[in-house]
């Protein structure tokens, strides 16, 4: 078992009960705690842009909701728990490789700083369960400020029950925006709260060079947490085309194409919630056109500031400045395949020192040399650089490394990344291997759905 005694400490359970008989079945779903009435939540969803009209939990299970030491409400879900009235062909179980996938990136994530859902525990099951090859069984625990979905209001507006969309979206706004819940029009709030929250994430992934890889709407939360992580991965080299997924054979859920993707998602949402936001067919659309209206700008300004946190430099400068200069690094690393996490790091050498860490990445060292004149004109600041920029990613060579030695029984490898991940600004000897690209030998990195 691999176990978050922090997280379970914010949420109450103490490591040694969780660690042995009655936790273990908790985690797993053996056993119920009184009170709790487990349930597969209903959704629907566009897969990459087909309509499904209903999905579901097919392997995953609301065990509850616990209060956390902080006072917030959290959703405890099993996920690979058996079959529901959901699973269609599917067996309801999964597999230790891909849950602990799921539990290193998110909790790197968390690290980073970017809202995810957490992991709570991989346990292993003890049961062989029937892949390609017969693999190693598990649960994982996943601890979310809800299960809520674009895909649920999909679902819910489906059904014609606008009563039924309108509890929903009173109860989204209790949960993750109460202090919009005594706005005149709920769903206009609702809307607009998602619209930023889903600005603000996404901003953060392309920051940090996370590609989600499987951005269905039944993907996307309505708190504003990443969520579902399955043919996920990091970008090594830098390309807006970079796609890890084996099955996003047309590059929808390319690296690039993350903040059209999550605006169209949200027009999903907005139809959803069409009945809702107005009487009048005519101004509901006026109403949502406005609210998505904010994606771009909101966007735009999260990663704009984001980009100036990385490269050291304050938000006082003028636009007209920063604006061309972040464009213009931006077009100097993709034809090098600048490797983005190292780039980053290594700039802050280039304040003082040489930098040579950094530009030594570039194939056109005169263009990068000539950038970075501009830069230094305007005095980053390499400590500030240092906090906003990690060392250690979960690379994917070291995931799949980590995992093919759980997968045979090693734990080791694990949580060595575990450990480089969870602290990801903090650069400590020893560690070196964590903080460097892939060998070539790695060659071209492919995801599979996980199971
Ligand atoms: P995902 O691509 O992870 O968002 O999953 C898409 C849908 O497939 C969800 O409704 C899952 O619950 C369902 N699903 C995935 N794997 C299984 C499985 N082994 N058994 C049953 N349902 C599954
Ligand atoms: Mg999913
Ligand atoms: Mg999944």
């Amino acid at each position: 078992m691999i176990l978050n005694e922090p997280l379970a400490a914010e949420l109450g359970w103490s490591p040694a009960y969780l660690r042995t008989g009655d936790g273990v079945r908790l985690l797993i779903g053996n056993l119920i705690p009184d009170g709790a009435a487990p349930v597969a939540q209903a959704y629907a969803g566009h897969q990459f842009g087909g309509y499904s009209p209903l999905l579901g939990d097919g392997r995953a299970l609301l065990l509850g909701e616990v209060v956390d030491a902080h006072g917030r409400l959290r959703d405890i879900h099993l996920k690979g728990s058996g079959r529901t009235p959901f699973a269609r062909a599917g067996d309801g179980l999964a597999v230790l490789g891909p849950m602990l996938r799921e539990y290193v990136v998110s909790e790197a994530m968390d690290a980073l700083g970017v809202p995810t859902t957490r992991s709570l525990a991989v346990t292993a099951t003890g049961r062989t369960v029937p892949r390609e090859t017969m693999l190693p069984g598990a649960v994982l625990t996943r601890v979310a400020s809800s299960h809520l979905r674009v895909g649920s209001f999909q679902y819910a507006a489906s059904t014609g029950d606008v009563g039924l969309l309108r509890r929903l979206t009173s109860h989204a706004l209790d949960r993750h925006y109460p202090q919009l819940s005594g706005m005149d029009n709920p769903a206009l709030a609702l809307l607009e709260a998602v619209v930023a929250a889903q600005a603000s994430l996404v901003a953060q992934w392309m920051l940090v060079g996370f590609v989600h890889g499987v951005m269905n709407t039944d993907n996307m939360t309505i708190s504003g947490e990443t969520i579902d992580y399955g043919p996920c991965a990091f970008m090594d080299a830098f390309d807006p085309a970079a796609v890890y997924s084996s099955i996003d054979t047309g590059g929808r859920y390319a690296f690039g194409n993350q903040p059209p993707v999550a605006e169209w998602n949200l027009v999903r949402l907005a139809e959803a919630l069409l009945p809702v936001l107005h009487d009048e067919p005519d101004e509901a659309v006026t109403l949502a056109g406005k609210a998505l209206g904010a994606f771009r700008p909101q966007y735009n300004a999260a990663w704009s500031a984001g980009m100036l946190a990385k490269l050291g430099l304050g938000d006082t400068l003028a636009e007209t400045v920063t604006a061309p200069l972040i464009a213009d690094l931006v077009a100097l690393m993709a034809p090098s395949r600048v490797d983005y996490t190292s780039f980053f790091r290594a700039l802050s050498t280039a304040v003082d020192g040489d930098g040579e860490r950094a530009r030594g990445l570039f194939l056109d060292l005169a263009a990068f040399d000539a950038w970075a004149q501009r830069w230094r004109a305007l005095d980053p600041d390499p400590q500030a650089m240092d906090a906003a920029n990690p060392v250690y990613i979960p690379r994917n060579h070291l995931v799949e490394e980590a995992l093919d030695a759980a997968t045979a029984g090693d734990m080791g490898p694990f949580e060595r990344l575990l450990d480089a991940v969870t602290a990801p600004y903090d650069e400590r000897p020893g560690l070196e291997r964590y903080a460097a690209a892939a060998p070539d030998s790695f060659g071209a990195y492919r995801t599979y759905c996980g199971t």
